[in-house]
């Protein structure tokens, strides 16, 4: 199924809107599935995980981590990750970057905003991003580079609501862009958008979607 899946969730993502299939939790047949499917994008939010996978996978794949990240989990996959959604503290990203540069490398991450309305999700606020941007710190930082921002809406099924916290990530987004990145051209990212809720990111301004259970199905986390 996972290719069927793979093929209908394509035909809805315009060019220009990267889709990251996020794996999580299914077994690595299914990815190779994917991946069978010209698929090369996959995204976790399991260090671990992501690194058990790595290892067994073809290596042209794209890994972006999207979950929360633990300081002490970085060393997992700071040799390969192609992006790192999911930066939600000054902390983190000064732990990236430490570790990045262990490995010689230059990651690529995401600030990822609080945008729901429940209090569970992890993410910065504005004066959070605006401290760290300010800093002498992050000025010094060599092995990250801020490519734009990810958040999650709120779980619900009032899409009126959906779409007011997509408009205030992309504001989120603009206000950043012309504040500090108006000459970067790497600048450019807004991560929203997941099964339920991508087509309304899309049309928001979402470039990357992180897809999951449309393509691989329902997620287990009892086994
Ligand atoms: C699990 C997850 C997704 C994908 O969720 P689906 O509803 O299965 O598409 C997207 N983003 C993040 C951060 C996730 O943890």
């Amino acid at each position: 199924m996972v290719k069927e899946n793979l093929e209908t969730v394509r035909k809805t993502i315009p060019s220009g809107v990267l889709l990251v299939a996020v794996s999580k939790t299914k077994p690595v047949e299914d990815i190779q599935e994917a991946y069978d499917a010209g698929q090369r994008v996959f995204g976790e939010n399991h260090a671990l995980e992501m690194r058990d996978k790595h290892e067994v996978l073809p290596k042209d794949i794209d890994w972006h981590f999207i979950g929360h990240l633990q300081t002490n989990k970085i060393k997992y996959i700071i040799s390969f990750a192609r992006m790192i959604h999911s930066i939600d503290t000054f902390n983190l990203l000064q732990a990236v970057n430490k570790e990045a540069a262990k490995h010689d490398r230059v990651v690529d991450c995401l600030l990822q905003f609080h945008i729901a309305e429940e209090e569970t999700k992890f993410g910065l606020d504005i004066d959070e991003a605006n401290e760290i941007l300010q800093s002498d710190m992050y000025k010094s930082m060599k092995n990250v580079r801020i490519c734009g921002v990810m958040g999650m809406a709120t779980n619900t099924d009032d899409m009126n609501q959906v779409r007011k916290e997509f408009k205030h990530l992309k504001e989120i987004f603009t206000t950043l862009k012309s504040k500090y990145f108006a000459d970067c051209e790497w600048f450019k990212e807004i991560s929203m958008g997941m099964s339920h809720d991508y087509p309304i990111a899309i049309e928001e301004g979402s470039t990357m979607v992180r897809v999951g259970s449309k393509i691989f199905g329902e997620r287990n986390y009892n086994i």
